[in-house]
């Protein structure tokens, strides 16, 4: 027997290798199974040109087996095993892969994927386990050998009975620490012998290593012909093995498809539609992609985490990837494979941006073109989608100064004038009548609300439909676009809608010009409330409405005065008040303006609160404006 040390620096090394390159102890079991799967692996290939390995592929299998009595937990393979050399050098140095040598040389096919190259994963055993003993028959050999540590000081190895070839490796786990007072500090190593513990963790982390990865269970069932209970033993095997993303599509039934999702995706409804693709161009990746019907209750705060799920080899790296997604698309879930990328040595990170980018811009462009295709094809689904998720759409055409518009400009819809219905805006440009040149849109709380705004009427009239806002974001998000197929957006509630003939221009001009004074004494009197009064041509059976001119609507300014930032700084938009010269209040005023100076000013400002009320915007003195109904009456 041979007593060895490893180098100072070693020693370091190990120490920190152990204590900070993984964020949860949880993953030793992750790198020790992928060990044996890279072990089988090599057996695998070594038996396609050696008659010598009397294995068959459904021999190769991975088993673990917890005592906690004896606190051991117990990982066997039956791969390729080490020899006395290899467990000198893979094990005892630190960063020395077997595995990434084996990679170099051996051309490997298809079938094999070999998920080791950093030489660290095994010390990861160390978080757990206070002595580590490794007893291993490499294929070819005679002798076994057994390699053991307690970590930080060194290793032994001697010679051992070992006649199956592989490897099996006993973790004898560290003493639980219980918390302080505070509950802080406690550490649970116990855990790790529990069989559903154990259970879960192959699930989440291991689930598509291609052998079994098998486990007796202590499970219990009700006696025959009696109430009583018995234990007994099932052997389980614990992976699923074939990622579902692998098999061929025509392969997988619908149901398969929205299974793999309630059970991966923490959702108990049915997806709205499932996007499997393999992307072979620079980089090779499947994806798995789901749009849920319906968004979770967090959706819309900042509670909600997005991401997708990244695997490298069937071996989870990281549960949810942020950079896959970007933000309108946020309610995508799903997984994503690669073999092409390069990991961090922790395996929780990649190392280039830049892959993850490419990856995300693909993915990009598949989810966009199926929403394409949704709404082309189900318009029901799309809108059931839209419903959830239309939203997130306008708020990434919104983001970032517009940059996404092009990219969601086609995805949206809209309720509108035309039967009610919601409506897109390549719809809304098939159906403009010759003449019109702009897109019209009105903005207020609810359709009910903006469908009786004096404004749409005269645009209705003229045959021009109207895009009905009622979301705060829709605006906002509008004016970001500016235009749309060279289209511009056109508030009905601008006062310059300039939809009248030259004709009823030249009357109104005419009117304007005999009112002149009228509108100078109302427009003093509403000083401060109102940025201008004028004649309208538009108006029908109102006698008054309230418009906004340039760039910060009433709407606009709602919506920025009601932010919790706003506080202390209100915007205000320029608003205009409009007057129906037919309308006999026109002519009422026109006589007061001769006569009586005081009771002009009293209908000035309650004509301004009733086109503040018709606006859908709060009056700003109710009781004075109750008194000076209560007056009249
Ligand atoms: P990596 O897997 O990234 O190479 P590890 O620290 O996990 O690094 O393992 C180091 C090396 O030890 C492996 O590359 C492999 O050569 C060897 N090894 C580890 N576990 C086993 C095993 N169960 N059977 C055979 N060889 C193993
Ligand atoms: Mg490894």
């Amino acid at each position: 027997m041979e007593q060895k040390q490893f180098q100072a620096e070693s020693q370091r090394l190990l120490d920190m290798m152990i204590h900070s390159i993984y964020t949860h102890k949880e993953i030793f079991l992750r790198e020790l199974i992928s060990n044996a799967s890279d072990a089988i692996d090599k057996l695998y290939f070594q038996s396609l040109t050696d008659d010598g390995v009397q294995m068959n592929k459904s021999d190769f299998c991975i088993t673990i087996a917890a005592d906690r009595d004896a606190r051991t937990l117990t990982l066997t393979d039956n791969g390729i095993g080490m020899t006395r050399k290899e467990l000198e050098e893979h094990l005892g140095t630190i960063a020395n892969s077997g595995s990434l040598q084996f990679k170099k040389e051996n051309s490997l096919s298809e079938d094999n994927q070999i998920i080791g190259q950093f030489g660290v994963g095994f010390y990861s055993a160390f978080m757990v386990a206070k002595r580590v003993t490794v007893r291993s028959l490499a294929f070819g050999e005679a002798q076994g050998y057994v390699w053991q540590s307690e970590g930080v000081e060194g290793y032994t190895i001697d010679t051992c009975d070992k006649d199956t070839v592989g490897t099996e490796i006993i973790l004898e786990m560290l003493d639980d620490i219980e918390a302080d007072e505070d509950g802080n500090g406690g550490e649970n190593y116990s855990e790790f012998l529990d069989q559903y513990r154990l259970q879960s963790l192959v699930k989440r982390y291991s689930d598509y290593i291609r052998f079994p990865i098998k486990m007796d269970m202590t499970k219990s069932r009700k006696k025959e012909d009696s109430d009583e209970y018995e234990e007994y033993i099932e052997n389980v095997t614990l992976n699923s093995m074939v990622p579902l993303w692998h098999k061929n599509k025509n392969e997988i039934s619908e149901d398969e498809y929205n299974e793999f999702y309630k059970d991966k995706c923490g959702d108990y409804t049915e997806p709205l539609c499932h996007m499997h693709v393999r992307n072979e161009g620079t980089i090779t990746y499947d994806a798995l992609l789901y749009i849920p019907s319906h968004a979770p209750f967090n959706y819309y705060s900042k509670d909600y985490e997005k991401g997708l799920q990244l695997y490298t080899n069937g071996v989870l790296i990281m549960d949810r990837c942020e950079d896959l997604l970007p933000d309108y698309f946020s309610f995508v879930k799903g997984l994503v494979d690669s073999e092409d990328l390069s990991l961090n040595i922790s395996r929780e990170m990649l190392q280039h941006d830049a892959q993850l980018r490419q990856i995300a811009r693909s993915i990009e462009r598949t989810i966009k073109n199926e929403l394409k295709r949704m709404m082309k094809n189900n318009r029901e689904k799309y809108e059931q989608f839209y419903q959830a998720f239309g939203l997130q759409l306008k708020y990434g055409i919104y983001q970032d100064y517009g940059m996404h518009k092009d990219l969601l400009q086609d995805l949206l819809l809209f309720p509108s004038s035309h039967e009610g219905k919601l409506t897109s805006l390549q719809e809304y440009i098939d159906r403009m009548p010759e003449g019109q040149d702009k897109i019209y849109y009105a903005a207020g709380e609810s359709i009910a609300r903006i469908e009786l705004l004096p404004q749409t009427e005269q645009v209705k009239d003229k045959g021009y439909e109207i895009l009905y806002f009622t979301e705060n974001v829709d605006e906002f998000a509008i004016r970001m676009m500016q235009t749309y197929q060279e289209k511009a957006f056109q508030s009905v509630l601008d006062s310059k809608l300039d939809l009248e003939t030259d004709e009823e221009k030249k009357t109104l001009e005419e009117k304007q010009e005999a009112s002149k004074d009228l509108l100078e004494v109302m427009q003093k009197t509403l000083e401060g409330k109102v940025g201008s009064v004028k004649l309208s041509g538009r108006l029908k059976s109102h006698p008054v409405c309230l418009s906004s001119e340039g760039d910060l609507s009433m709407e606009m300014a709602k919506t920025l005065n009601a932010m919790p930032s706003s506080e202390g700084g209100q915007v205000q938009a320029n608003t205009v008040l409009e007057l129906n010269p037919n309308h006999e209040i026109y002519q009422k005023l026109m006589d007061l303006q001769a006569s009586d100076a005081e009771q002009l000013a009293e209908y000035a400002k309650l004509l301004y609160d009733q086109a503040l009320l018709i606006a859908g915007m709060p009056v700003e003195d109710p009781v004075a404006f109750s008194n000076r109904i209560c007056k009249l009456m």
